[in-house]
């Protein structure tokens, strides 16, 4: 019912404007688009901020985090895509889980850690509610990547590291990818693949992320 009402058709056009920007902005592939076109943004973010829900931009989600913009977050789902749905992603810094869900549409299991308790509480609570069942969300200092899920077929980091956490490399399955802002004021999106015991590393777009921090709270 509350999808039929004016408020929803309406966000479902600003919805489709914004993934249309985002194609302009050079977001290509379809899987992705579709994705971030079947995700309600504004459901993540405070009803204070509604109107703004689908403009390309950051917003504040409390506790000094926020939503990641758009645009990243269909290029961070880019950089890992698979032609086959990827079975095992794990996502680090949930935040208010906008993130996990656009994966959910292109995962068969997302994994995602945070490290703030109350974000956390409030990501499960609105991820279950929106029926978002193949997302699962731990309470963990993602330094150490989520060891007894591992190996992922892809590994997604949406805050800012100094280096890529060797650990987080060890639970990639061969052949897959991490991908991770890296650097301080300073911050590019590095991606990772593992090759056996060996690794490649590419250097992609300046980013700017919050930093991931040590430690739970
Ligand atoms: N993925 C979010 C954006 C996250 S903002 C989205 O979909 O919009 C970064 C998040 O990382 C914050 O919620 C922060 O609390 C969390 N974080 C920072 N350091 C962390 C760590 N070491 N382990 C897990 N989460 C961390």
């Amino acid at each position: 019912m509350a999808e039929n009402s004016g408020v929803g058709m309406t966000s479902d056009r600003t919805r489709l404007r914004m993934v249309k920007r985002l194609e302009e902005a050079g977001i290509k592939n379809p899987a992705v688009l579709s994705a971030l076109e079947r995700v309600p943004r504004h459901k993540f973010i405070d009803e204070a901020l509604d109107s703004r829900a689908y403009e390309l931009m950051s917003l504040p989600i409390g506790y000094g985090q926020t939503i990641s913009h758009p645009f990243i977050v269909g290029r961070l789902c880019e950089h890992i895509f698979q032609e086959l749905p990827l079975q095992r992603v794990l996502e680090i810094g949930s935040g208010c889980g906008y993130q996990a869900a656009v994966l959910s549409q292109i995962s068969n299991e997302v994994f995602s850690v945070e490290r703030n308790i109350n974000l956390l509480s409030e990501a499960r609570i609105r991820l279950r509610k929106m029926g978002y069942r193949n997302v699962h969300l731990r309470h963990a200092d993602g330094y150490s990547g989520l060891k007894k899920m591992a190996p992922f077929d892809a590994i997604i980091v949406t805050a800012a590291a100094e280096f890529v956490p060797d650990i987080l490399i060890s639970q990639l399955k061969d052949g897959a990818s991490l991908v991770m802002p890296v650097g301080t004021d300073s911050q590019e999106l590095i991606k990772i693949k593992r090759n056996g015991d060996n690794t490649d590393k590419e250097s992609h777009e300046k980013v700017k992320f919050v930093p991931l921090l040590k430690g739970l709270s």
